[in-house]
């Protein structure tokens, strides 16, 4: 007989039986249902929980079944995991008598921690972590962490098994940012040998560790020195890892010596991993590490930093010239790698080099330039070898400057929007303007958008801008339309980013709400944007095509695409690039007419941009451009400079 449970039900708190013999559910009220993401009753009580049960869960259930048997109440913190959604909860465990005679389990759950950090649940199972807040106290663990230990620490003092190291540990986090430490720790359950990291998440006030478990090494031998071996060894190659490197080389006490560190990482390394598998990838990088222990030949200290990274100390006096050791590295690793049943395996490897102490006196910074070479090298080709140069630097730090501001900047919106004019050849009437945006930082003043669009678009927040920028120039045709009783068009640059299926009904949005006809709207795509072999952007730009407005094939002639290639895109006019205009290539003057040539059996219509003489001007109207841009017509300005400096313009322009 099912025994009455009505009460339990109208309780706010999740309340359930679970039966510890069978690893389910029996019975749940309404919250829990929604607690454990169930429908119904039934639902929930087919779950099998002993499938993803660990040992140590289990035996603390039986434990527990024993406690209730003597009499007793657990009161506890637990993970639980229902729909995928690790959740921390305090629970009431009580002991409940089944009809059949058994100890069951009643849970209720008294309060729920809503979110487990971040942090936590993207840590690596592996390893074990713990999140303590700025007193110290727990705020969860993770999965692994749970699974050893149980839940039974509580703080961070505990932990530590010392109220002046847990005190000294969130103190220099707290000022460092970070910590490190060997570590005799309480779990809870026992007493255990870790490596501590500890970081300091300033955001939330809390302090994240990060564990590796050191116990299992064996005995007899001195405990610390082990923690040492296991934390500083890179368990796949034998070689020493970031922090074994950095240990030797402190270690070292004659600091008179010059040396080099050479940063190498493999290229296209993550693409052998993809296609055949990570134990390829795995047996690939072993033999890699063999084949450069043995070109080194004893004259350098060898490290892997994890993934395809490798770092060669080496000392001048016994290399000479890093670099002509960086290209006998690369010659080697260019040798096929011969990989079981895959066959012949041929990578290339780029390297940074940064040396000390002309480049830094420390360490860090040193890995920091080396590993800025490397990319520098891999920028410009790779397989080959870079030395750093301060100005890696210093563009890295305006990069970073840059980025800093530019979300200041979005959030504050203190961006504009300029206007060029762009006329009609033939008659030099205005058909109307290219939107270019405009940002005057306080601290950096100008920016150029050539700088801040790229790092716009890498960040995704040229999303969020693009729509502004697209919302002012749509405005601003109808205040012109309200000053002067003309319909002038603007031609909006779009950002690969932008294509989204948001975008076309977006635009639709604003024309609506501005009364802006689709004939006055253009979009400049680049032809790198259009060539896109992926399905959503394609649909987005043949949704654009489909609300009206027009789009134009911008920098023509800077890529590698023939116009035929770009014949199914809904193009309606082509911008030849003003390097072509301004004569730079040698072959300028037949490119501007070939592609007027291509432009005219395609139908497409032409501007000319980057127009900065008569002479330019006279020979793309002779060549029959149909429109014009540049500075010789008009720089980009503010509207209310435009109308002022160019008032003839508003005075005769095209009918759009
Ligand atoms: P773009 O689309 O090719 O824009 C034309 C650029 O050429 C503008 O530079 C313009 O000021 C400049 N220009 C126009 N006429 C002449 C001329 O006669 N001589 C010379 N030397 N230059 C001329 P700007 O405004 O610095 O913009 C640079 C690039 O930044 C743009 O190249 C475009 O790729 C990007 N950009 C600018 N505004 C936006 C925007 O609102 N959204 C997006 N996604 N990109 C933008
Ligand atoms: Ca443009
Ligand atoms: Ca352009």
């Amino acid at each position: 007989m099912m025994p009455d449970y009505a009460l339990w039900d109208s309780l706010q708190s999740p309340v359930w039986i679970f039966d510890i013999d069978c690893k389910r559910i029996s019975w749940a009220n309404k919250a829990a249902l929604m607690f454990w993401n169930a429908e119904t009753l039934d639902e929930i009580s087919q779950r099998d929980f002993s499938k993803d049960m660990s040992e140590a869960v289990n035996v603390t259930l039986s434990q527990y079944q024993k406690r209730f048997d003597a009499g007793e109440n657990i009161k506890t913190w637990w993970n639980l995991t229902p729909g995928n959604i690790t959740r921390k909860v305090l629970c009431h465990f009580t002991g409940y008598l089944t009809p059949e005679g058994r100890t069951a389990m009643l849970v209720e759950v008294i309060a729920d921690e809503p979110c487990l950090r971040r942090d936590i649940a993207l840590a690596d199972f592996t390893n074990l972590a713990l999140l303590f807040d700025s007193d110290g106290k727990l705020v969860s663990v993770n999965h692994a962490f749970e699974e050893y230990f149980g839940n039974e620490l509580r703080d961070l003092a505990a932990f530590a098994t010392d109220t002046h190291l847990a005190r000294r540990w969130l103190r220099s986090a707290r000022s460092n940012g970070f910590f490190q430490a060997g570590a005799r720790c309480w779990t809870g359950q026992n007493f255990q040998w870790f490596d501590v990291e500890g970081v300091w998440l300033g955001d939330r006030q809390q302090l994240l560790l990060h564990l590796s478990d050191l116990s299992d090494l064996g005995e007899g031998r001195d405990e610390m020195q082990l923690v040492r071996h296991h934390a500083e060894m890179d368990y796949l190659t034998g070689l020493v890892n970031r922090r074994g490197f950095g240990k030797v080389v402190h270690g070292e006490n004659d600091k008179n010596r010059s040396y080099s560190l050479l940063f190498l990482d493999i290229d296209g390394f993550k693409l052998i991993n993809d296609t055949h598998g990570h134990s390829v990838g795995d047996r690939l990088l072993t033999d890699i590490a063999e084949r450069l222990k043995l070109t080194l030949d004893n004259r350098g200290l060898l490290a892997r930093f994890g993934g395809d990274e490798f770092v060669i100390k080496i000392d001048r006096s016994q290399v000479g010239i890093p670099g002509d050791l960086a290209r006998e590295l690369i010659a080697e690793l260019n040798r096929p790698f011969e990989i079981g049943d895959i066959g012949e395996i041929i990578m290339g490897c780029s390297i940074g080099i940064a040396r000390y102490p002309e480049d830094a006196d420390n360490l860090d910074t040193l890995i920091t330039y080396a590993d800025m070479a490397l990319h520098r090298a891999k920028y410009l080709g790779r397989n080959r070898s870079l030395y750093f140069t301060p100005e890696m630097a210093c563009a890295l730090h305006r990069k970073a400057r840059l980025r800093h501001r530019l979300s200041i900047a979005l959030e504050k919106c203190e961006f504009s929007v300029h206007y060029q004019p762009i006329t009609r050849s033939d008659d030099g009437m205005l058909k109307g303007f290219e939107a270019l945006v405009r940002w005057n930082d306080e601290e950096l003043g100008h920016v150029s958008p050539a700088e801040f669009i790229p790092l716009a678009e890498e960040t995704g927040q040229i999303v969020q801008l693009g729509r502004w920028i697209m919302q002012q120039a749509l405005k601003q045709l109808r205040t012109w339309r309200s000053k002067f009783g003309i319909d002038l068009m603007v031609s909006v640059n779009l950002s690969r980013a932008q294509l989204q299926p948001g975008l076309a009904p977006y635009v639709s949005e604003l024309m609506k709400q501005y009364d802006i006809k689709p004939s006055q709207v253009a979009l400049e795509l680049t032809e790198s944007t259009m060539l896109l072999d992926y399905d959503e952007a394609r649909h987005c730009i043949e949704a654009l095509g489909q609300i009206g407005v027009e789009l134009y094939l911008d920098d023509f002639g800077t890529g590698y695409s023939s116009l035929s290639q770009l014949h199914d895109l809904p193009i309606t006019t082509v911008k030849l690039d003003k390097s072509f205009v301004q004569g730079e290539h040698k072959g300028s003057l037949a490119v501007i007419e070939a592609t007027r040539a291509i432009c005219e059996k395609l139908g497409l219509r032409l501007i000319a941009e980057g127009i900065e003489t008569q002479n330019q001007l006279e020979y793309l109207k002779h060549c029959g451009y149909d429109y014009c841009q540049g500075f010789y017509i008009g720089r980009p300005m503010a509207p209310e400079q435009l109308e002022e400096l160019h008032a003839n313009l508003f005075e005769q322009s095209v009918e759009n």
